[in-house]
């Protein structure tokens, strides 16, 4: 037998069992919440019991949404198998659109870019895989050149000291942080978005150098020194037709990333 519990903005899905105690779990990536129970035990008692554990619920949930915004949806990780690397395709950099330009030398491979054309030069026999390796190599470029200077900004801010950085195609993740090591990683594919959102993320894995878990300790540092991190978050995970799951009450606030965005249509 299965039943529901609602609870204001938290359901409970009820499954009664061949099991000794109530139990409760919370299960990625949405925070789905799930207890079973002894069939012999009554609803009232499982309500009041969930009721009981409302905070660690939803204690448990923020994190769980927290990891699933962290996840690039729609990154370029699977871009590449899509992407053929020939002319009239479109590439993003820095949240403007490029369409690419693909021109056959026998000189070393080069990208430039020209107003909306992104202009790739490569050997005649290059192929779809030595393209993408040569684009590749230019986005971890063009992030490896962007981050320095926001090291330099928030560094001092932060009261914090980077290591190093990496820049690497990452799948599940914009950004992470080894706080022991103090070192972070940086998703290549954030160099096809809006600046704004690669200095979101070189903040966001700075701050973990203060407190390594997204605990409140954490969301009170992100509010202190970038009170508009929510709408970078947002814009950053945001794809058409998918629904962003928010914390309840915590609409995005001001949103100059998405004007930002559009402005490069
Ligand atoms: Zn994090």
């Amino acid at each position: 037998m299965e039943c529901q519990i609602t609870l204001g903005d938290v359901t409970v899905e009820v499954v009664r069992k061949r099991v000794k105690n109530i139990n409760l779990t919370v299960h990625p990536p949405l925070g789905r919440v799930r207890i079973s129970a002894p069939r012999r035990v009554s609803l009232d008692t499982i309500r009041a019991f969930a009721i009981s554990r409302l905070d660690w619920i939803r204690k448990h949930q923020a994190l769980m949404r927290e990891q699933a915004r962290e996840t690039p949806r729609d990154a370029f990780r699977d871009r590449p198998r899509e992407y053929e690397y020939v002319d009239r395709e479109g590439h993003d950099v820095w949240g403007k659109r490029y369409l690419l330009a693909v021109s056959e030398r026998d000189a070393p491979s080069s990208i430039r870019l020209n107003q909306d054309e992104m202009m790739l030069q490569v050997r005649p026999a290059a192929g779809r895989d030595r393209r993408r390796a040569v684009i590749e190599a230019w986005y971890r470029e063009q992030i490896r050149a962007a981050v320095p200077p926001l090291l330099a900004r928030w560094e001092p801010r932060l009261g914090v000291k980077l290591e190093r950085f990496q820049v690497r195609r990452m799948k599940t993740r914009w950004g992470s942080c080894t706080p022991s090591a103090r070192t972070i990683r940086l998703n290549t594919a954030l160099g096809t978005k809006p600046p704004g959102l690669l200095e979101y993320i070189v903040v966001h894995e700075l701050v973990h150098l203060l407190e390594p878990s997204h605990n409140a300790r954490f969301v009170a540092l992100m509010d202190r020194y970038m009170p508009d991190w929510r709408a970078h978050r947002d814009a950053l995970n945001r794809e058409p037709g998918r629904e962003l799951v928010r914390e309840p009450g915590r609409e995005p606030i001001g949103d100059p990333v998405r004007r930002e965005e559009r402005g490069g249509d």
